[in-house]
């Protein structure tokens, strides 16, 4: 089984010590600390998926807008405002 280091988290408790968060082949994430033993989740485990999520999605700023807006390419997006200064 092949697995990758995804995280190092330095200890609260147990200064020195670092728990470890890996990513096996099957996508599984995974920590060495009590916690994730116990319940199969922690603050590390978490923070690694948010992190992973962030750079899989990438982000467009604002909602509805933004997406409607991509749309456009910049020359369009100024001829627009020129049309709406005018116009107005
Ligand atoms: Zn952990």
């Amino acid at each position: 089984m092949s697995s990758v280091q995804v995280g190092k988290f330095p200890s609260a408790s147990t200064p020195g010590k670092y728990y470890t968060v890996s990513k096996d082949s099957a996508g599984v994430i995974w920590c060495d600390c009590w916690a994730w033993r116990k319940n199969r989740t922690c603050s590390h485990k978490k923070s690694v998926e948010h992190q992973l999520h962030m750079q899989s999605v990438p982000t467009d700023g604002t909602g509805g807008v933004a997406v409607k807006e991509r749309k456009m390419t910049i020359q369009e997006a100024i001829d627009r405002a020129v049309a709406e200064m005018k116009g107005s």
